[in-house]
């Protein structure tokens, strides 16, 4: 978990801390309040009326779980799970599920929110949801990682389904507890109802390119970012932190366009290698030994270190919070492209502001995912499946067409392209409120 240093931010609740408290230094940065900091920009920007303001600011329906599970021990253990609907204007809510020591209800509630705005910069008509358990997968059995996840899918089974809320995977979670949400839904349903969930593997409905939708996602984002800029991809070096499924896919593809990777990480340590890392390879290696620390050729170094590397193109692809004021200071890059969810704090991005470094926002960048999510989902519905390349050309043009409209928007308000995306997805949501309404 990464923890803050400086409470100089945002936070009200982070300020109303003692300085001298000896937790001072040990507050983790509250993704609930950044994202609220994020609406309230846009609101500003778009004079939103304060009724509508403090709706979008509310998630429609929480809900907490308690998820017993006997463990191999024989013993009963209750997991606390949660399912936030942030919003449901522009249809139904949409959003993975994480398993994570470190989940909290405002995580799970920013993370909602942050979807219904990802859903509609990238126009897929879908509202906002994301749900969590407070657990370490790592330290779980596969039998008790599955009966954990079927007593979930069984107590949230009455807020979710195909037209009201359809989950997807999310930090350590996989195609395979999706198969098995979907098959406790179907049988609890009396039907096979593949459309309730996606991420799904293919033998169940699941989409081809979803395994590698966020990556190829970011490196269309970085494609386009770079046009803009008129930054040469090819040669363009590459800085990857965290390596799983959107971090070594991202590599991948921007590789394929020209770039090359110099230094990457994961959970266990970074390495660098200027003369360029083979990300495939990296990949094999990282298997093999359970890390990339190690890879031949290689040099270990600090997180911190990583971050501020000098490079073309950065892509934070771990978890929250990693670049803060002190890195924001430090780094050296043209392009930061955002993997992962809310990596980058409200304060570091007024510095990358100054500093002229394009930020793709999280919300435009890792929308691949829900994308394609969009497109298994469809294709659920009606019972028929397209090829990898339909999924991916349709997929490139949701992203380019959304990428324009953020970059567009932020220009034309003068402001940094989070809040252009902020802009974009507020309006459009509004937008639908407008058309029905409120009722009753
Ligand atoms: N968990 C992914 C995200 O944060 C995917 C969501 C989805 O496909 O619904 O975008």
């Amino acid at each position: 978990m990464v923890l803050i240093t400086s409470p100089h931010n945002f936070s009200t609740n982070l300020n109303r801390i003692s300085r001298h408290s000896r937790w001072y230094n040990l507050v983790k940065i509250d993704p609930w309040q950044n994202a609220l900091k994020q609406l309230d920009d846009a609101a500003k920007i778009l004079k939103l009326d304060p009724g509508v303001h403090e709706m979008l600011a509310t998630p429609k329906k929480v809900l907490t779980v308690a998820i017993p599970v006997k463990m191999d021990n024989g013993k009963i253990k209750v997991f606390t799970g949660y399912r936030s609907q942030h919003n449901d204007f522009r249809g139904p809510h949409k959003g993975g599920i994480r398993y994570h020591p470190g989940v909290t209800l405002e995580e799970v509630k920013a993370l909602s929110m942050w979807m219904t705005w990802k859903c509609a910069i990238v126009d897929v008509p879908f509202g906002g949801g994301k749900g969590g358990i407070i657990c370490d997968p790592k330290r779980m059995s596969a039998g008790e990682k599955e009966r954990m996840t079927r007593r979930y899918a069984y107590v949230i089974s009455e807020i979710i389904g195909p037209g009201k809320d359809i989950p997807a995977p999310d930090v350590y979670t996989t195609g395979k507890e999706m198969a098995q949400i979907m098959d406790v839904y179907s049988v609890m349903h009396g039907q096979g109802e593949p459309a309730v969930i996606t991420g799904k593997p293919l033998s169940v409905g699941g989409s081809l390119a979803r395994n590698v939708a966020t990556g190829l996602g970011v490196a269309y984002c970085v494609r386009e970012g770079a046009k803009k800029l008129k930054l040469k991809l090819k040669g363009a070096r590459v800085v990857i932190q965290g390596f799983g499924n959107a971090g070594t896919f991202a590599a991948e593809y921007i590789e394929k366009m020209g770039g090359k990777v110099i230094a990457v990480s994961d959970s266990k340590g970074s390495i660098i290698n200027p003369k360029g890392l083979d990300s495939k390879k990296v990949l094999d290696y990282k298997n093999k030994h359970g890390s990339v620390v190690g890879y031949p050729g290689s040099k270990k170094i600090t997180t911190a270190q990583l971050l501020i590397t000098p490079c073309d193109i950065l892509v934070p692809a771990a978890l929250e919070n990693q670049i803060t004021p002190e890195i924001a200071k430090n780094i050296k890059c043209k392009i930061i492209a955002e993997a992962a969810n809310g990596p980058t704090t409200p304060e570091a991005d007024a510095i990358l502001f100054k500093k002229k470094i394009m930020v793709i926002p999280d919300i435009l960048a890792n929308s691949g995912g829900v994308c394609i999510s969009y497109l298994e989902w469809v294709q659920n519905l009606q019972r028929y499946y397209w090829t990898f390349d339909e999924v991916a050309k349709t997929m490139e043009k949701h992203i380019v067409r959304g990428f324009n409209d953020t970059y567009n928007l932020a220009q034309k308000h003068k402001v940094d392209m989070r809040k252009g995306s902020m802009v974009l997805a507020v309006g459009r949501v509004l937008e639908s409120f407008e058309a029905r309404g409120l009722w009753p």
